[in-house]
Parts: structure tokens; sequence; C-alpha cells
């Protein structure tokens, strides 16, 4: 029966009749406000404005002190379970007919289940192990050393962590970037996204806006442009490889050979990629040519350490699919010496943007047995199936 609990034969009322802990919850869409702050109920009148701390509150679920004298705790237990039995019925309704964000959602970690009852943190530098014991280090750079074959730097060359997320590959590719050339200038795309400009601002460095070409890639021409307006000055490029929107990859080899006609020698530009979007696609991805059956290989240029760049960075939630966010980061050893400052506390080394880093990351995308034939056939499925619905 919902909403009561059994004890000792005499059921307890815990939640009001109507409560039922199947029932999917509908989210309110935010209601229309006017540039003015005030809410239009219900009608909309164009724009829709984003505004703090509205909306939120009428769907919260409160945190409740308990009462002094509460020593019966049964039907509280009955309760929570109840209102997770609900909230787990809305994600998986949700989880349906979610549309939109460019996430892979086919992962079964089930075997994963028995590790959750440990605060597993790699704090620190993954190749340094701190005094924190209850770590994933060693998942953590299987699963760096994979990436660093892919992006073709030797084992001994590179250095790199999982992140928290795309943004915070971004974070710490552009500080690197900055600690090599304090005085250098960000270049970016207009379609970039905004964890780059967001760099820019936390380190207070003077940014570049390039323009794009219709299909969202950098305009190479201006570029050019404003590389000969700041000559003086050493460059810092984010290069996309997927801008979030339009999914464009951005020419790299042309962005360096534009750097080098501008007069930039490899020691007065730092390359950043990022790949949160398409870094872990674009080696797998075969284009399928209309009209043909045949698979052709994609030439985008190939994101490589063999060429000069500094760092590159992905979204390990959105293409590997993960059920928390996370991400790599790998950039070149010699860089991370300048940025790194050894900490007493931890005994490691302090070379990462966040602190306490999620030890539960690693092993999910070390699960992932991220096999080339496993990407290369999971793109392909999806790809043939994008190209069917453009061309119908
Ligand atoms: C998603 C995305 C990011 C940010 O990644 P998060 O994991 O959401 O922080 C950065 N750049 C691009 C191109 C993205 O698509």
């Amino acid at each position: 029966m919902v909403g009561s609990v059994e004890n000792g034969g005499e059921a307890v009322e815990i939640l009001p009749d109507h409560f039922d802990p199947t029932a999917v919850v509908p989210e309110p869409l935010p209601k229309v406000v006017e540039s003015d702050g005030e809410l239009v109920n219900g009608k909309s009148n164009g724009d829709r404005e984003i505004v703090l701390g509205r909306n939120v509150h009428t769907t919260c679920l409160e945190v409740t002190e308990p009462e002094a004298n509460d020593d019966f705790t049964g039907d509280k237990d009955a309760f929570m379970a109840s209102i997770l039995a609900r909230y787990r019925k809305t994600l998986l309704e949700r989880t349906k007919h979610h549309l939109g964000y460019p996430y892979n959602l086919d992962f079964d970690y089930g075997a994963l289940a028995q590790l959750q009852h440990f605060s597993i943190n790699n704090l620190g530098d993954p190749f340094i192990e701190s005094n924190y014991g209850v770590h994933s280090r060693q998942f953590e750079v299987g699963v760096l050393d994979w990436f660093a074959r892919l992006w073709e730097i030797e084992k001994d060359e590179y250095w790199g962590y999982i992140t928290n997320c795309g943004t915070e590959g971004n974070l710490h590719g552009i500080l690197v970037g900055r600690e090599v050339f304090p005085d250098g200038i960000l270049y970016a795309s207009r379609e970039t996204h905004y964890s780059v400009f967001k760099a820019a601002r936390m380190y207070r460095m003077e940014c570049v806006k390039v323009d794009t070409l219709v299909s969202g890639e950098i305009d190479c021409a201006d570029f050019k442009v404003k590389l000969l307006a700041h000559k003086d000055k050493p460059a810092i490029i984010n290069v996309n490889i997927g801008t979030t929107v339009k999914g464009a990859v951005d020419d790299l080899d042309l962005v360096i050979q534009t750097l080098e006609e501008s007069g930039f020698t490899h020691d007065r530009f730092y390359i950043h990629c990022d790949g949160a979007l398409f870094g872990l696609m674009m080696p797998f991805v075969k284009r399928k040519a209309f009209g043909s059956s045949d698979f052709e290989v994609y030439e985008a240029p190939k994101v490589s350490f063999k060429k000069p760049i500094g760092s590159v960075s992905v979204s390990g939630h959105k293409f590997v699919g993960c059920p928390m966010p996370c991400g790599v980061q790998i950039t070149r050893l010699e860089h991370i010496n300048a940025l790194s400052r050894d900490v007493e506390y931890l005994a490691s080394r302090d070379a990462t943007i966040m602190g306490s880093r999620n030890g539960h990351a690693p092993i999910f995308l070390w699960m992932e047995k991220l096999s080339p034939l496993v990407l290369e056939q999971r793109w392909e499925v999806r790809i043939v199936f994008v190209l069917c619905i453009i061309s119908d």
C-alpha cells in the first residue's frame, strides 16, 4: 500500500494518499520573464530570460531537520525509499526521451556497483603516488597511456590526467599555454565553446576572436590578419575538434601553416586542441559518400603530438559514455614542470586544476575498453544512421 508501512500490525501513515512513488514527476517549464525580471505567467512574449533562483524552488526536495524526540526511523526510511523510487522512475523516463546532448547513454557498469562504498580520490599528480592510499592511479595511468598512443606521444614525453569534464581540460590546456608564454595572446574562433573564453577571463589573458566560415570552422584568412596585427606577442591558439553547435572541425594543418606563414616559429606559439566533442571520434570516423555503399576514410587533419601542438582534451561522458562527467587532458611533460608545485601534505605534485579528483571516473573509462575496433564500429553505426536521416 502506498504511503504507509506496517509497524507491529499497525499501519503508520507517512505519505498522503495521493502520493504515488512510481509516478513520473513532470518538471514545469521555466516561466517566461520580461526583461525587467517580472514574471509573465504562462504567456510567451518572445525571448526567454534566465532568472537566478526562480523556477527551482517549486520542485525542490527540502532538507528537513529530524525532530528532537524522533526515535522511530522506520517511516522515514520508507519515505526516503519512495522518494528515491519516484526519482528513479523520472530518470528512466527522461533518459529514454532525452535528445539534444551528445552523450552516449549506452553503457552498463553494473560490475562497478561494488566500488561505490569507497571514497576513491586521486588527488595530486597521477604519476606520483600520494599519501592518500584509496586511489585508482593504476587505472588512470592505463587510460592515459591509451590516449597518449592515440595522439602519438611517447610514454616518457607526455603528462596528463583524468579531469572532471571537458571544461577542466580546456582550463588546463590554456593555463599551460599561458605558463609557457606569460605574455601570449589567446586566439579562438567565434564558434569556440564558452569554457575557452572563461579561461581567458579567469587568467586575465588578452583574447582575440577569429571569424568562422559558414561551416563553423576557423577562418584562417581572418586568423592571419589578426596574427599579423599582434606579431610582437606569442600566440596561444584554441583549435576546435568539433564545435558544440555545428560540429565543425578546425583545420589543424592550415592553422599551423598560417602561423608559420605569419612569421611565428614553433617557439612562438602554443596550440591547445579542444576535442571535448569529436576528439575521440575523428580518429575512427569513416565518411560514407552519398550514393555509394563503400566507406571512404574521412580526411580531417589528424590530431598528433608529432605536429607542433601543446595539449589535447576530450570529454569522457560524451563519446565514451560514463555515469559521471569526466574528461581527459594530455600535454607535453616538458611544459608541466613549469606549472607544477610540490605539496608537502599530499606528498605529491600540484599540477592539476582541481585538488581532490574523482577516483571512480578512471575505472569507468578503463572498463569501457577503448579498443579502436569498438569505437570504429560504434561510429559507423551512428554515422550511417545520421546520413540516412539527412539524405531522406
Ligand atoms: C561539451 C564541450 C566542452 C565542455 O565539456 P564539458 O565536459 O561539458 O565541460 C568543451 N568544448 C566543446 C567543443 C564541447 O562540445
